[in-house]
């Protein structure tokens, strides 16, 4: 029976300021009710269920953010607000694969964000295969006109999600790197873990002043089925996929616990758009789910901060950070002292790691002893990107937390169809939340300067 424990320990906090022993018995008693039972599944099941997918400068993207302020203010936020921004949108269209000659059979595809069209037709063209992304780097220039590159790459699973990071290039810059050795379209294997046949989706980047050739992904399965027949011989492939762009608006919403020194601010938050194949769960409904909740917890238990902490769910990250390069820009001005990003799924935290000035080592310290009876290990070093909407504010220098989430299967349901609400981990997703709602509180209520510059 904990129950009278946490009420004596919340009824005594409300009367003082917290002290530093407080501090630390408050973060314990708020990450306890949040593990005990977090506010973030429901929270996450109302955005996926009543919303469902939520592609960046789309009405679905904008009924997300309706959704958003409401979801706050039910989470007793204050200063609530949507920050607009212009984006150029990208409307997938009709799509397919299909190899074409001896070998006839369809495969599974998606085509990538931003990437061109093909006449309504199709086009029908020669496969040329690169094992990877250094080998297409290695192509002679022009010797792709009129071809379709394939580029093959192996994804490892990881904890960590660092290989994704390394074969991020196959995905972001393959496309205009063949473009400029003269390809007519690209096909990538996906960057991905899982062994179904869903292609994953996800953004590219095309070379300025250039119209982007079409590019998809092919599902795993598929694009070893590709490079099989690429071994036995000359492959021709017909492709079609016809999405369009247009301009359109996406916006940032955030809303407060306002501390006493308002003036000093710890955002946290998750990114509201997702890709349009899944309902966006893991990706990125968890994150908004697991602040707006860890939010809600430090409310719930009745503690008041010193610094205000401030929610904040971009917009357009999927697109290529369009919401944090926005937000970054319009509160250059702020004393914002620390920023943390959810954004890598809904599995448990298992490391903590920062980018803070050396006066705030002692409070990444506190923070990794508050969480260790969570299973949650200390940093290696003090180098972290926290996430990528907070890059921008961490360039700026605000102090960065990292809480680094298992993201083991992570890439098995990334940027898919698969990316549903059944693929989640109730007890895992709540121990992230009192991770989440312990390490806020403890930055909140401290006064430790965090910026590095
Ligand atoms: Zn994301």
């Amino acid at each position: 029976m904990r129950r009278p424990l946490i009420a004596a320990l919340l009824l005594a906090s409300v009367a003082a300021p917290a002290s530093a022993a407080t501090r630390v018995e408050h973060a314990a008693v708020v990450r306890d009710a949040a593990l005990a039972k977090s506010e973030a599944y429901p929270i996450l099941e109302d955005l996926t269920t009543t919303v469902g997918q939520r592609m960046a400068g789309t009405p679905a993207e904008a009924r997300a953010r309706d959704w958003a302020v409401k979801a706050m203010q039910n989470a007793g936020l204050a200063n609530i607000k949507t920050e607009p921004f212009p984006l150029k949108v990208w409307i997938r269209g009709a799509e397919s694969a299909e190899i074409v000659g001896s070998h006839p059979q369809k495969l599974a595809v998606a085509a990538l964000g931003y990437s061109g069209a093909t006449p309504a037709e199709g086009i029908t063209a020669p496969v040329v295969y690169f094992a990877d992304y250094k080998a297409l780097e290695d192509a002679a220039p022009g010797s792709l006109a009129g071809k379709i590159a394939f580029i093959d790459h192996r994804m490892m699973r990881t904890q960590d999600g660092s290989s994704y990071g390394t074969n991020g290039p196959v995905r972001r810059s393959g496309p205009a790197l063949a473009q400029s050795k003269g390809a007519a379209a690209v096909l990538i294997r996906s960057l991905g873990t899982d062994s179904h046949r869903n292609p994953h989706t996800g953004g590219t980047v095309a070379t300025p002043g250039t119209d982007p050739i079409p590019s998809l992904a092919l599902s795993l399965p598929d694009a070893e089925q590709l490079a099989r027949l690429v071994q036995r011989g000359p492959v021709t492939l017909k492709l079609v996929s016809t999405p369009r762009t247009e301009m359109g608006t996406s916006a940032n919403v955030s809303g407060e616990i306002p501390g006493s020194a308002a003036n000093e601010i710890v955002v946290i938050g998750g990114h509201l758009d997702s890709w349009d194949l899944g309902n966006g769960v893991i990706d990125d409904g968890a994150g908004v789910a697991i602040t707006l909740a860890a939010a809600k917890a430090i409310k719930d238990a009745g503690v008041k901060p010193r610094r205000t902490i401030r929610v904040v769910f971009w917009g357009a990250e999927e697109l290529g950070l369009l919401g944090a390069a926005a937000y970054a820009e319009a509160h250059k001005a702020e004393n914002i002292v620390m920023a943390a990003e959810s954004d890598s799924g809904a599995d448990r935290i298992y490391r903590v790691s920062s980018k803070v000035s050396e006066a705030g080592l002692p409070l990444i310290a506190e923070i990794t002893r508050t969480l260790a009876p969570l299973g949650i290990a200390p940093t290696r070093d003090n180098n972290a990107g926290g996430g990528p909407d907070v890059g921008a504010l961490g360039r700026q220098g605000a102090g960065i937390l990292e809480l680094e989430q298992d993201m083991s299967r992570y890439f098995d349901l990334h940027h898919t169809p698969d990316d549903t609400l059944d693929k989640i981990d109730r007890a895992q997703l709540d121990q992230n939340t009192a991770a989440w709602a312990a390490a806020t509180w403890l930055a909140a209520s401290d006064d430790r300067p965090l910026r590095t510059k």
